[in-house]
């Protein structure tokens, strides 16, 4: 198992491709791992690849150690939400305050795949976007589901996984700042265009804090982050 090598869950949004710059900036080789299960808007998935290019020339040191990236298809996932169950539905948010959209456990879901895949290619930190500050409500984004993943992922596995959450602690105004950390202005500009991170898959227009519809709960979330990054910034 490579010690220093990293796989990163990279979805093509702000939170992952944050994190995706905050590995390349700690371990020598870094593979990235994308799910395709049958989303309604295949958008995040296609801004995959330019991120990945642009990450490869931003910093000449990322560029030697950004690895493969992999795609694994759970098509069942969709089978199991409510979209799925309902058939076209609106977004709305559920009794429990979590959207219908919600499929319950899903981080699990895919740190298990992560686990599995970071075995036979012997990369040791496994890297997601899971955050608990900001709400979202989803209790598999929450640092003791992480934590609890880890240990039961090192004991089914018999291995030795780190399971890294660099954003857990920290809202989406200080995500910004920390893509500005690690890459500086550029960095910010490209998560800014080339990320999406919208609900609805809509590109739409380039707005300060990205594209995106700007009323979904995840367009609002990014753009208030932003305006409190900026505001941050300016004093
Ligand atoms: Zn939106």
């Amino acid at each position: 198992m490579k010690l220093s090598g990293a796989l990163v869950l990279f979805s093509g949004g702000q939170d992952s491709t944050t994190c995706l710059a905050w590995a390349l900036d700690r371990y020598e080789h870094v593979e990235t791992l994308g799910f395709d299960y049958g989303q309604r808007h295949r958008v995040e998935l296609d801004c995959r690849e330019n991120l990945r290019d642009a990450l490869g020339r931003m910093k000449p040191e990322w560029a030697g150690r950004l690895g493969e990236d992999h795609t694994i298809e759970i098509g069942a996932i969709a089978q199991v939400s409510q979209c799925a169950l309902t058939q076209d539905v609106a977004i709305e948010m559920a009794d429990t305050g979590l959207p219908n959209t919600f499929v319950p456990g899903r981080n699990l879901i895919f740190l298990a795949f992560a686990a599995a895949l970071a075995y036979r290619r012997g990369l040791k930190h496994i890297v997601g976007g899971m955050c608990e500050t900001d709400f979202s409500g989803y209790p598999d984004c929450r640092d003791d589901a992480i934590k609890a993943m880890q240990v039961a992922l090192n004991l089914g596995m018999d291995q030795r996984f780190v399971l890294e959450t660099p954003l857990m602690w920290i809202d989406k105004a200080q995500t910004w700042s920390l893509a500005e950390e690690i890459g500086g202005q550029a960095l910010v500009e490209l998560i800014q265009r080339e990320t999406h991170t919208c609900y609805v898959g809509e590109r739409g227009d380039l707005h300060e804090w990205g594209h995106g519809c700007g009323v979904c709960p995840a367009c609002q979330l990014r753009a208030d982050g932003f305006a409190r990054y900026k505001a941050a910034r300016s004093v």
